[in-house]
């Protein structure tokens, strides 16, 4: 193809992958190694909105392929972009023009758990749902988890510093990644695979990776703490009258059963409908509510926890804090996931209406649902098909979609940058999860600060000089960026 199409716009082609470099790509990795036909899955992200040309994909199967790869590639200036499993929301892991895609999903094999220490060490490759089972039957858990469990890779999340569901109990991948294997962009092999959680023995290298989006190295081992998993698991779906009550809500079940609490979310009224419409879900309580909120509780002591959630129910739907609710404890396998599934399908269905403007911001919980108020106002008189708001509450995260049948650079105008400058004023984040990718790159400044942005740049130039790895992503290798101030 000669031309990329992001959303409307269509920008030339800058680089030209030439035949030799397939030619050399297969003398690493063997024929299998090396595919050039059917790769529009691999060109198109997951929300279908942007499309590369890449004419190549490389499935690498240990280090020493991937180090061989990046040699060869950094030698010869060939622009590449690592893959995982290519569930990004901003365009992170596709190619933006031609550029080579390396893919890990050969690189999943499963090293070890230690059950002492609970450290599980992988490649990269491997998928979240499969660690998650791995390490279930042996009694822990992994530290995060997704609604792309099924899809994402280990190093994907890495690489994105991934948040979900869990983050609220078990915090950042920055505290429970303790070791990586990265290989550089000239090939050299980083060796950070440390299995202990103290070592304060220089610059914590790792770090600078957990987050990098593929442009600073290819991370292809992990080692990370999994937790102990409790013996039982209680979630509830609840409706609320208004934003503020879930506030009070959230405030009364952290007083009186906080150290319990694995997962806090929230979703408006328009994000369980388009479950149930566009998903074809049962409703799940009586009827719409203007607000859900779908929490876990975890504990060793089913009986007590069950006995205090009661307890509390009862108080609260006499004095009209919450109006309506159901919940089931994991003994009820069906019922459990059931419950669960409502929140972990919203992005799904939010596909099926056509084109979605995504956004994943965080904001003090005072502000937090103004976000998807002002969005009303501000798109009255567009032709949108959906306004709603969901998201990790317990963490300030919002995930603020508008859809529309298909997309309309009207609503894009409308939307950005005015939602930035909203998060700016209050000090939050443009993007609290899912990473600046290709989609984000111009609003950085709305996050960082010029002296934050320029020092970012250094680094990708002291660590790639050639801008060979996800050159267009995160701004990292580009020489300017437009301040107002
Ligand atoms: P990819 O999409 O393939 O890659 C993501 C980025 O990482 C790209 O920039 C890529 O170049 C880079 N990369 C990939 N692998 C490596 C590697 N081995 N070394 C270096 N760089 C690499 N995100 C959340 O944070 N929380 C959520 O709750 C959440 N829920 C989601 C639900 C759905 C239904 C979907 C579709 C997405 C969701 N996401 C969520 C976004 C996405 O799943 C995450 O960003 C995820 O971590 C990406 O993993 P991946 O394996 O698909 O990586």
């Amino acid at each position: 193809c000669n031309l990329i199409r992001f959303s409307n716009l269509l920008v030339p082609k800058w680089h030209q992958i030439r035949h030799s470099h397939a030619d050399e790509f297969g003398k690493i990795l063997g024929s299998n190694g090396v595919q050039t036909t059917d790769l529009d899955a691999f060109n198109s992200d997951w929300l279908s909105s942007h499309k590369g040309c890449s004419s190549i994909v490389l499935f690498p199967k240990t280090t020493e392929d991937v180090s061989q790869i990046l040699k060869y590639s950094f030698e010869h200036k060939v622009k590449c972009v690592v893959q995982s499993g290519n569930t990004s929301l901003v365009v992170g892991s596709v190619p933006i023009d031609d550029e080579v895609i390396i893919s890990m999903r050969r690189m999943n094999k499963i090293i070890n758990l230690d059950d002492d220490s609970g450290v599980l060490q992988c490649e990269s490759g491997c998928i979240l749902q499969d660690l998650e089972q791995y390490v279930n039957n042996r009694n822990r858990l992994i530290p995060y988890d997704l609604g792309a469990k099924g899809s994402c890779l280990i190093g994907g999340n890495i690489a994105t510093n991934a948040g979900g569901l869990r983050f609220i109990r078990y915090g950042p991948l920055h505290g429970n990644v303790l070791g990586l294997e990265i290989v550089l962009p000239n090939g050299k092999i980083l060796d950070l695979m440390s299995s202990m959680r103290k070592d304060n023995t220089g610059y914590h290298l790792r770090h600078l990776f957990i987050g990098s989006e593929g442009t600073l190295g290819i991370i292809t081992k992990v080692a990370i703490l999994c937790p102990m998993q409790l013996k039982h698991r209680i979630v509830s779906l609840i409706a609320i009258e208004s934003f503020e009550k879930l506030l009070q809500f959230y405030s009364i079940v952290q007083r009186e059963l906080g150290e319990f609490i694995s997962c806090f979310e929230m979703m408006d009224r328009d994000s369980m409908h388009s479950v149930v419409e566009n998903l074809k879900f049962p409703q799940p309580l009586s009827q719409y509510y203007p607000f859900y909120v779908m929490f876990e509780l975890s504990s060793n002591d089913q009986t007590y926890i069950e006995d205090r959630l009661l307890k509390l129910y009862s108080k609260l739907q006499s004095n009209q804090t919450i109006l309506d609710g159901t919940f089931s404890s994991d003994s009820d396998w069906k019922n459990f996931s059931g419950i669960k599934q409502y929140r972990e399908s919203i992005t799904e269905s939010l596909k099926r209406d056509g084109y979605c403007y995504k956004y994943d911001i965080s904001l003090p919980l005072k502000v937090y649902y103004e976000a998807v108020r002002i969005m009303y106002d501000r798109l009255e008189d567009s032709d949108y098909v959906r306004i709603c708001g969901y998201g990790h509450i317990g963490d300030g995260n919002l995930h603020l979609n508008v859809t529309s049948k298909k997309y309309d650079p009207k609503i894009l105008e409308l939307i950005e940058p005015f939602l930035y400058e909203f998060v700016s004023k209050h000090r939050g984040s443009i993007s609290a999860e899912h990473g600046i990718g290709y989609k984000k790159r111009q609003y950085l400044k709305y996050s960082k600060s010029y002296q934050s942005i320029e020092l970012m740049k250094e680094i990708k130039k002291l660590i790639d000089p050639n801008l060979i790895l996800n050159d267009r992503k995160l701004k990292s290798g580009q020489k300017t960026i437009e301040f107002d101030s």
